[in-house]
C-alpha cells in the first residue's frame, strides 16, 4: 500500500522559519486549513488533537516562533474536526520528497 497523503513542512512566509510537519490527505493542491489531526511535528503542535481544550475558542492562534506572526486561526470544519484556518499568502509549504 502507497501512502495516500504528502507530507509538507510549512514555513513562516515572513521570516522562513519552519513551524509544523503536515501530513495532507485528499486531491486539493492548496492549503486551506490544517486539520490538528494530521499535523506530525513539533510535537507541542502534534499534540493539540490529543489535548484537554474543550472548545476551540480555548486553542491560541498558529503563531510564527520566531516573528510572532499569525499564520493560522482556530476553527472548526464542517465535519466538526478542530483546524486551523490558514491566512494565505503568511506561510510557505515545501513537499518532502
Ligand atoms: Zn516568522
Amino acid at each position: 500500500m502507497g501512502k495516500n497523503y504528502k507530507e509538507y513542512s510549512i514555513h513562516c512566509a515572513k521570516c522562513n522559519t519552519y513551524m509544523l510537519t503536515y501530513h495532507k490527505f485528499g486531491a486539493g493542491k492548496g492549503i486551506l486549513r490544517l486539520y490538528f489531526a494530521h499535523i506530525t511535528a513539533p510535537e507541542s503542535l502534534a499534540a493539540l488533537a490529543r489535548s484537554d481544550y474543550e472548545r476551540i475558542s480555548q486553542v491560541p492562534n498558529l503563531q510564527c516562533p520566531n516573528c510572532q506572526e499569525v499564520i493560522g486561526v482556530p476553527a472548526t470544519s464542517k465535519g466538526k474536526r478542530w483546524v486551523f484556518r490558514m491566512r494565505q499568502g503568511f506561510f510557505r509549504r515545501k513537499l518532502h520528497k
